[in-house]
């Protein structure tokens, strides 16, 4: 009869770290699968090369409405952006425990190192993460297992303790030298990929959150280009910053709710200002749009202003640098 192999799931970013748990697994003869958890916050370049690279199948499963969820409400709160980490990773793992369940894996493992990153990756976050799980028993860390207490898998004897790692802290070297002896010619440098950790992008968000909210995907996706501004009586103003912001906001604004605005005798960018807006806030939006446009400082420019087939047009000032940096998300 012959033996059944072992079967992992990786939780797979595709840094170095992911694919040095990879590479310890694989040595034990342990088949392993990536799984890789997709939003419009993450972006999934990385962990496709990686898992290339690797030559792993990699499981893409959609975690929108799990992420939204948690920037709602986060119960173990914020990193520096509005990164909700802990609730994040945990959430995840029980995705991936769901999925190991139903597709006949022997157990989850991750390139987490103890210590490497302050708020998710310490002793206390790892427990947390694997208590809210509810698949911790299942979890296996291969990168720092030996300084952490024996998961079943390893009393099972399904994996060698033996040869897993004891890293910890930040400190690459050790990976470095590990990618080498694994033969990995390239790996990722370990910045994120995750824009709710982006100061800028995180700033964003947290606007949007506190007045519009966050259930609107195409909102979300709004934040990522333009300049954004948020008027005193709280209407928001999105200005294309160049060529493909321009064409981004034409391809993808709600024209059923919007203005659009445009400069109309000069070079400018595209504007979009909801259709709700007062007239104070539409003749400064107008204003921020001139300021944009090429236009000189004390001479008056003609913004168009347009709602479906309707279009006017208004003269304005272009607004001073000092005030639209009051108004500036
Ligand atoms: S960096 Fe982003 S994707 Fe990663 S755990 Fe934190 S919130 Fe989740």
């Amino acid at each position: 009869m012959t033996e059944k192999k072992v079967r992992a799931l990786c939780l797979f970013s595709g840094g170095l770290d992911s694919m040095l748990a990879v590479c310890l697994m694989k040595k034990q003869g342990i088949a392993v699968d990536g799984i890789v958890f997709t939003s419009t916050f993450y972006d999934l370049t990385t962990a496709l090369k990686s898992a290339k690279q690797l030559g792993i199948n990699l499981i893409q499963k959609d975690f929108t409405t799990d992420i939204i969820g948690l920037i709602k409400d986060p119960p173990h709160g914020f990193g520096k952006g509005i990164n909700p980490c802990i609730d994040c990773h945990a959430l995840m793992f029980k995705r991936a425990g769901e999925y190991m369940k139903e597709n006949g894996y022997d157990f989850l493992c991750t390139g987490e190192v103890l210590n490497e990153r302050p708020m998710s990756q310490n002793k206390k976050s790892l427990r947390v993460v694997a208590e809210t799980s509810s698949f911790g028993d299942y979890l296996l860390r291969p990168l720092s297992a030996k300084i952490l207490p024996p998961t079943q898998m390893e009393i099972d004897g399904i994996v060698d303790r033996e040869q897993l790692e004891d890293l910890q802290g930040r400190g690459r070297k050790r990976q470095m030298a590990m990618a080498k002896d694994f033969g990995l010619t390239s790996y990722p440098s370990p910045a994120g990929g995750c824009k709710l950790t982006e100061p800028s992008f995180a700033k964003r968000m947290k606007d949007l959150k506190e007045h519009e909210g966050i259930n609107n995907l195409k909102n979300i996706d709004f934040l990522k280009i333009g300049r954004h501004f948020r008027f005193i009586d709280g209407t928001k103003l999105i200005v294309g910053r160049n060529h493909s912001d321009n064409e981004y906001i034409i391809a993808n604004v709600n024209k059923a709710e919007n203005y659009i605005l445009h400069a109309a005798n000069v070079k400018g960018p595209f504007a979009i200002l909801p259709k709700k807006s007062s007239p104070e806030s539409l003749e400064l939006a107008c204003s921020i749009c001139a300021r944009y446009s090429d236009s000189q400082e004390n001479e008056a420019t003609i913004i168009r202003v347009k709602f479906l087939e309707d279009e006017n047009l208004v003269s304005v000032m272009p607004m001073q640098q000092e005030q639209i940096n009051t108004l500036l998300i």
